[in-house]
């Protein structure tokens, strides 16, 4: 426990501890659904997740759903998921460049999708296709017309989605709201380099730094907080961990609102 942040009675940290839930909005921009066939997830459906998210005070949540990125479902099956919690869902349209033909019918309904459609996931390390082959062309190009995000699977030294990949593609679509999920886990030197080194239009994503000491910290230092995102992966890792890691990492509370809201409204606005 760290003493110091109990110790700041009405701090942000303090205050929602004592209430289990935030006064102000969340915003989760990155999240899954469905079940895994090697993994117990305890809320893992659109009815328990909802709920989740209210008790803890998440305003909004962006998933994309596992059967969709595996190939199972498409994304006009979860247009109506989200229709049935329109206050809190929100959706990226998940890509799979092994199969062309769903990307061009998705895109061709995305504008139809919206509010809920507001970006593109793509989750190269699983689709073992780099981000910047031909087939992720029209996707991104899609994207970079419309300026719309697109969170982005990401890992350190991965051929598929790690620093260099990342790098050359925020390069190339400068319009395109990249989101590097997971920050580019270990590569550090490039995810920095991916925020000052582009267009502006970079955003580093959190889901799974909170769980590592120190990183968050490191992180705001390398790119400021203005250029960081809350996601959690939901349902694999819980609001409250990841909360609780912004809440209780040594950066001011400015740093930690932009983090947790106002980054995204400032993307995409308070009312999305
Ligand atoms: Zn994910």
């Amino acid at each position: 426990m760290n003493v110091s942040i109990w110790e700041k009675s009405g701090s942000l940290a303090n205050t929602f501890w004592e209430k289990g839930s935030a006064d102000f909005p969340i915003y989760d921009m990155h999240g899954h659904m469905g079940s895994h066939y090697a993994i117990y997830m305890k809320r893992c459906e659109a009815p328990e997740m909802a709920a989740h998210m209210k008790r803890i005070g998440v305003k909004r949540l962006v998933f994309s759903h596992h059967e969709v990125l595996w190939g199972n479902m498409r994304n006009a099956e979860v247009v109506e998921i989200c229709k049935r919690f329109p206050g809190i869902l929100r959706m990226y349209v998940g890509i799979v460049p092994q199969y062309p033909e769903r990307i061009r019918e998705d895109l061709a309904m995305f504008d139809r999708w919206k509010p809920y459609a507001v970006g593109l996931k793509f989750l190269a390390d699983y689709h073992r296709i780099p981000v910047t082959d031909k087939a992720y062309e029209y996707a991104l190009k899609f994207a970079d017309e419309r300026g719309i995000p697109v969170l982005n699977h990401t890992w350190g030294k991965s051929p598929y989605n790690g620093g260099p990949v990342m790098l050359e593609a925020a390069r190339k679509y400068p319009n395109v709201k990249f989101f590097m999920g997971h920050s580019i886990f270990g590569e550090w030197d490039y995810a920095e380099r991916c925020v000052k080194e582009t267009h502006g239009n970079v955003w580093l994503e959190l889901t799974a730094i909170p769980g590592e000491f120190g990183l968050i910290e490191k992180l705001v230092s390398a790119v400021g907080s203005e250029r960081i995102l809350y996601g959690t992966d939901l349902p694999w890792f819980d609001e409250y961990q990841a909360v609780g890691g912004v809440l209780s990492a040594k950066i001011t509370e400015n740093d930690m609102r932009n983090i947790l809201y106002r980054n995204a409204e400032h993307i995409l606005g308070k009312e999305w």
